[in-house]
């Protein structure tokens, strides 16, 4: 990619409407732009992170045999009526909900745990149907009343639900387990370290259900944590203090700012006994089937990495989810920075070629602001070797092409 015909450019200074970090870096790098509180594009070089982190979630998913569709995002009232959540105060608080010409009433989707169920109650009969493992990456809409943290909180966003069912409590919990040992793998790939947090199940369940916290100075989220173990517990359940003794082991509690970028909810039968949805089992008796979900925000990902990875001059994107593996300047010197990009992208490089007739300084400050996590230089400085410098480090190196390749693997 040429950075001539990217769109958009980087920008000098930060929307005056920005008040968080991620928002006004994000802005700034060309990573997303702002449609109203709450509601963002991912311009091009955001979708690109975006899809990123959607491919190494969708990777670890399959791996556990959970199945990609989609689902709709409009959906009727009777559907939300079978689970009574409809008019549930919390959820008339959150769910957009309103009437078509016809007085026919329709909600959009923060979840989908009533649709999920709906099809259960199409497609499963026995016991041999089950258990069914299925995930979308889509829109979830919520009327956040304060949409004042950038990406990290839309009143439309980007979400990962998966749902899972199963014939009893066991297989549920094995599965549950499961996806809670892969989720800190998945975010460990894109580059974040997650706190397993207890918390309330919310509007979902009355059971404990767990958030996967990433530390930050800004989140919204209150935990408190062993200094030893892995005991972990959010401000709305934990019954202790800072500096009390770890309930599990002989640590010390400490607590700490940070954002939810993910949470499972073992749902239990609620669900299915309230939309009457049950399987055959293999006597022939009609059980409830055991529901549980698990969700994760890409989109709240993608302002987490920018919250926690930045300096002074922008953003530092990890490797695994960077937009680019690559950001090439050459400085009076094309043919060569052409020879160079091609050279790149044969070996299946992803560039990004600042090609533009400015200053150096003005090239450098558009590296470090947009943050692809290696950049490489060719000037009349550097010879017939390249400049090689991680966005990350303050040191560079004068290598050959070969073994910028070599460095790049
Ligand atoms: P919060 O407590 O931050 O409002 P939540 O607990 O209501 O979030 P869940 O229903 O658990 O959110 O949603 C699953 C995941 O979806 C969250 O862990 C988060 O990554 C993402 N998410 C939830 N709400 C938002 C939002 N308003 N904007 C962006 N991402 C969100
Ligand atoms: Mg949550």
């Amino acid at each position: 990619m040429r950075y001539s015909g990217l769109f958009p450019k980087t920008l000098k200074t930060a929307p005056s409407g920005a008040e968080s970090l991620n928002h006004k870096l994000l802005v700034r790098a060309g990573y997303i732009d702002q449609l109203m509180a709450g509601s963002f594009t991912l311009l091009p070089l955001g979708f690109r992170v975006v899809e990123k982190i959607k491919e190494i979630i969708r990777e670890e998913l399959n791996k556990t045999g959970a199945q990609e569709l989609l689902m709709p995002l409009l959906h009727p009232r009777d559907i939300w009526d079978q689970s009574g959540r409809w008019s549930k105060p919390e959820v008339r608080k959150i769910m957009y909900q309103f009437k078509d010409i016809h007085d026919k009433e329709f909600g959009l989707s923060f979840t989908h745990e009533e649709i999920v169920m709906d099809l259960l109650s199409k497609f499963i009969q026995s016991y041999k149907d089950l258990p069914v493992k299925v995930y979308h990456f889509s829109t979830k809409f919520r009327n956040e009343p304060r949409a004042k943290s950038g990406i990290l909180r839309g009143r439309e966003f980007m979400m990962k639900d998966l749902y899972s069912a199963h014939t009893t409590e066991e297989d549920m919990y094995l599965y549950y387990n499961q996806i809670k040992d892969i989720y800190p793998k998945i975010f460990k790939r894109i580059g974040l370290e997650v706190k397993v947090v207890e918390a309330s199940g919310g509007v979902f369940t009355p059971s404990h259900s767990h958030e996967f916290q990433v530390l930050c100075r800004v989140g919204e989220d209150t935990i408190f944590y062993c200094d030893k173990c892995d005991f972990a517990q959010n401000k709305e359940i934990f019954q202790g203090q800072e500096g009390s003794k770890c309930p599990n082991c002989d640590g010390k509690i400490l607590t700490a700012k940070s954002i939810e970028v993910g949470n499972i909810f073992p749902l239990g039968t609620d669900f299915s006994i309230n939309q009457k949805v049950f399987y055959t089992d293999a006597n022939g008796k009609q059980n409830p089937i055991w529901f549980a979900s698990y969700g994760i925000g890409p989109t709240r990902v993608l302002g987490t990495l920018a919250e926690v990875f930045n300096d002074e001059n922008g953003l530092i994107f990890p490797k695994s989810v960077a937009p680019f593996d690559v950001h090439l300047i050459s400085l009076s010197k094309t043919e060569e920075a052409k020879k160079i990009e091609e050279e790149l992208e044969k070996n299946g490089f992803e560039v990004l070629y600042d090609d533009r007739e400015v200053t150096a300084g003005e090239k450098f400050a558009t590296a470090d602001l947009i943050g692809i996590p290696v950049r490489l230089v060719v000037s009349e400085k550097t010879g017939g070797k390249i400049e090689f410098k991680q966005r990350n480090k303050k040191e560079s190196q004068l290598l050959t092409l070969e073994e910028v390749l070599e460095k790049l693997k």
